[in-house]
C-alpha cells in the first residue's frame, strides 16, 4: 500500500486540545507527520496531437507496471496464505487486462486530447455508475475491486513513490487516518515518536502493539487528521488520550516536566521487579506478559513478568513479507523459551484474520472479518500450515516450559480437531526420534462467549484456559474493539461481561484446570482487585502494565478481594459497577490515582 504525506500549507498556529482514548501510555513531544492514503486530485489537462501516441504509450506502461505490481501480491499471498485466497487480485488483474476499458480510454485520448489519468478516471466513473445500477450483487462487489485498481494504477501514471513506514527516519509523530498492525510492526521506535489515529479502540490490535512497542498512542480520535498540518509542533499524551496541537513555549514545557515524571514513576514501579505477585495473605497470582515479537521478551522481564502468558505469534508473519518456516519459527520460540527459563511462556497458535492482515497484502475480502474467517478457523483449514507451526512448537519444547493455546475454540469439537493435529505431529517426532515435551500443557482461549457457556466442557479436553477479554467484550456485547464511534459501548465491565469470566474460572477449577486472563483488563488497575477475588490464577498483561497491578496485587488480601468479587457480581449496570470500582480503588490508594482513572 503507498502512503505519502500531504502537501498541506501551514496556517496559522492555534493551538488545540484534542481527546480520544488512550492507546499506549506515554507523552510523546515532536513534529506532525502526516500519512495521507487518500485517492489522489486527478487534474485534466490537454496535449497535443503529437502528445498523443506519447500518452497511450504512458497509458500502457503504467498499466503493465501496475499488473506486475499485482501478480507479486497474488503470489505472496498464494505463497503465505493459500491459492485460494490468492484469487481475490484476479478480477483486479481482469480490469487492468479489460479491453473494453483500455481501447474506450485511448479512444477518448485520440479524440479529447486529455491525459491518461484524467481520461481513465472518466471512463472508470461510467463504468461504476453502470455497475452501481445493476441488480448483480457479484457486478456490485466489482466496485471494490475497480476502485482498488484505478488508484494503483493512477499512482502509477502519476509517478507517486510508494513510502513504507520503515522509511520514516527522522524523529516524527505520526498522524493517519488509520493504520493497521502491519503498519505498526513496521515502525521503527527511534522514528516514530508516537502515534495518533481518528479511527480506533482501546483493545485493537494497533493500540496492542504500540503498548507492546512503548510507543506513546492515541487512537479513535475521529477527526484529527483534518486538523494537523505537517511539520506542526504536537504534544501526544498516551496515557490520557490526548493531542495537543501547536503547544504554546509553558504547555511543551509542563508536558516535558510530565513526561519525565512518567519515566520516573516508572523507573519507581520496577523496584518491585523481583518481588512476588502475591496477596498480604499468600494467595499467588501469576503475572505474566503478552509480547508480540521475540524481541518484545527482555522488556517483558524487564518490567518484572514471570514469564510469557500470550505469545502472539500471527506477528512472525506480519513482520516479515513472508510465512515464517519451520525453522524461523522454531528459533524464535526456542529464544523466547530460553531467555524466560525456567519459567513458561505460552505460544497462541497463528490469530489471523480480523484486523490482522498485513499492509503489504491488503486485506482479504470479508463483510464481518472479526466473525469470519480467522484464528483456528484459518488453521483448521490449513492444516498443513497449520502442523508446520505445531511442529516448531513442540521441537522447541522440550526443556519444559513452552505451553499451546489455541485461539478462538467456540466449541468442544473444533479444540478435538485441533488436538488430533497435535497428535499426528507428535507422532511423527517420535517416529524420527525428535525430542519434546510429551506432557506439554494445552490450553485454549476463552473469548467467544459460546467457548465461556461452555467451560465445563472444553475443560475436560484442556489443560488451562486463558480468557481473552479484548474479544469476549466485543462478541458478548456486539460491540466491533476496533471501531471509535462505538467505542463507548465496549464495556468490560458489563455485567454480562463478568458474569462470563466468573462462569468460566468457576467451570475451570470444578475440572482441575488452572484459569488465566490475557486480555488487556488484566492490566487495568481498576479490574486488578476484582479479577483476583474471582479466582483468577494468571494474568498476562502488557508488560508495561504489570508494575502496577503487582503494586495492587501485593497491597489487599484474597479475603477481601472475594469480598469485593461478590459486591460487583451483584450489581446490575456497568455505571453502578464502575463507581463501586472507583470508590474503592480511591479508597485503597487515594485520590489522586481516583481522578487518573476517571
Ligand atoms: C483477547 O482477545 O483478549 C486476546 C488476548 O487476544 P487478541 O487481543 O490477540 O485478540
Ligand atoms: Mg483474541
Amino acid at each position: 500500500m503507498s502512503l505519502r504525506s500531504t502537501g498541506k500549507n501551514r496556517n496559522k498556529e492555534v493551538c488545540t486540545i484534542h481527546r480520544g482514548i488512550a492507546a499506549s501510555p506515554g507523552v510523546a513531544i515532536g513534529k506532525a507527520f502526516l500519512l495521507n492514503r487518500e485517492a489522489v486530485e486527478v487534474k485534466e489537462e490537454k496535449i497535443s496531437e503529437n502528445e498523443v501516441q506519447r500518452e497511450i504509450l504512458r497509458l500502457k506502461k503504467a498499466l503493465d507496471e501496475t499488473k506486475k505490481e499485482l501478480s507479486k501480491i497474488k503470489e505472496k499471498v498464494a505463497k503465505r496464505i493459500d491459492p485460494d485466497h490468492a484469487k481475490i487480485f484476479d478480477p483486479q488483474i481482469m480490469i487492468l487486462e479489460d479491453d473494453f476499458i483500455n481501447d474506450a480510454v485511448i479512444e477518448r485520448i485520440k479524440q479529447s486530447r486529455n491525459n491518461a489519468e484524467f481520461v481513465y478516471k472518466k471512463v472508470i466513473d461510467s463504468t461504476i455508475q453502470i455497475l452501481s445500477s445493476s441488480q448483480d450483487e457479484y457486478l456490485k462487489e466489482r466496485i471494490l475491486d475497480i476502485n482498488t485498481v484505478t488508484s494503483r494504477l493512477i499512482y502509477n501514471l502519476l509517478g507517486i513513490k510508494h513510502l513504507t513506514l520503515e522509511s520514516i527516519d527522522s524523529p516524527v509523530i505520526l498522524i493517519a487516518r488509520t493504520l493497521s498492525p502491519g503498519d505498526v510492526v513496521h515502525m521503527k521506535k527511534e522514528s516514530v515518536l508516537g502515534f495518533a489515529t481518528d479511527a480506533g479502540g482501546g483493545t485493537s490490535h494497533v493500540a496492542l502493539l504500540a503498548k507492546s512497542m512503548e510507543i506513546p498512542a492515541v487512537v479513535g480520535l475521529k477527526n484529527i487528521f483534518d486538523q494537523v498540518q505537517n511539520d506542526q509542533s504536537i504534544i501526544l499524551d498516551g496515557t490520557r488520550g490526548e493531542v495537543l496541537i501547536c503547544p504554546d513555549e509553558e504547555t511543551l514545557k509542563e508536558f516535558e516536566k510530565r513526561r519525565k515524571y512518567i519515566l520516573k514513576k516508572t523507573a519507581e514501579l520496577s523496584e518491585l521487579k523481583l518481588l512476588p505477585a502475591e496477596t498480604l495473605d499468600k494467595r499467588k497470582i501469576e503475572l505474566s506478559a503478552n509480547i508480540e515479537l521475540p524481541q518484545d521478551t527482555d522488556s517483558a522481564l524487564e518490567y518484572g513478568a514471570e514469564g510469557i502468558g500470550l505469545f502472539r505469534t500471527e506477528y512472525l508473519y506480519l513482520a516479515q513479507s513472508d510465512l515464517p518456516t519451520e525453522e524461523e519459527q522454531y528459533q524464535a520460540y526456542q529464544g523466547v523459551a530460553d531467555k524466560v527459563y525456567p519459567k513458561s511462556v505460552i505460544l497462541r497458535t497463528f490469530d489471523l484474520g480480523g484486523d490482522k492482515f498485513d499492509a503489504h497484502t491488503g486485506t482479504l475480502y470479508e463483510m464481518n472479518p472479526f466473525l469470519g474467517w480467522r484464528a483456528i478457523r484459518a488453521c483448521l483449514d490449513l492444516p498443513e500450515i497449520f502442523k508446520i507451526q505445531l511442529r516448531a512448537m513442540l521441537k522447541a519444547s522440550s526443556k519444559e516450559n513452552i505451553k499451546i493455546m489455541f485461539p478462538m475454540i467456540s466449541e468442544t469439537e473444533e479444540l478435538k480437531k485441533a488436538k488430533a493435529l497435535l497428535e499426528e505431529v507428535k507422532e511423527e517426532l517420535r517416529k524420527k526420534k525428535t525430542p519434546f515435551d510429551e506432557n506439554i500443557e494445552v490450553g485454549i482461549m476463552v473469548e467467544i462467549p459460546s467457548a465461556a457457556l461452555s467451560a465445563d466442557s472444553l475443560a475436560k479436553e484442556c489443560d488451562f484456559f486463558s480468557i481473552g477479554t479484548n474479544d469476549l467484550i466485543q462478541y458478548t456485547l456486539a460491540v466491533d474493539r476496533g471501531n471509535e464511534r462505538i467505542a463507548h459501548l465496549y464495556q468490560g465491565f458489563h455485567p454480562a461481561v463478568l458474569k462470563l469470566v466468573k462462569q468460566t474460572i468457576d467451570a475451570g477449577h470444578r475440572n482441575g484446570v488452572w484459569v488465566g486472563l490475557c486480555g488487556e483488563m488484566a492490566g487495568d488497575p481498576l479490574a486488578t482487585v476484582l479479577l483476583v477475588g474471582m479466582g483468577v490464577d494468571e494474568l498476562s498483561t502488557s508488560a508495561m502494565a504489570i508494575p502496577e497491578v503487582k503494586k495492587i496485587i501485593r497491597s489487599i488480601t484474597f479475603e477481601e478481594a472475594q469480598e469485593l468479587a461478590q459486591q460487583i457480581l451483584n450489581l446490575s449496570t456497568v455505571d453502578e459497577i464502575k463507581k463501586h470500582l472507583i470508590a474503592d480503588y480511591a479508597k485503597r490508594f487515594g485520590k489522586d490515582n481516583k481522578s487518573k482513572l476517571e
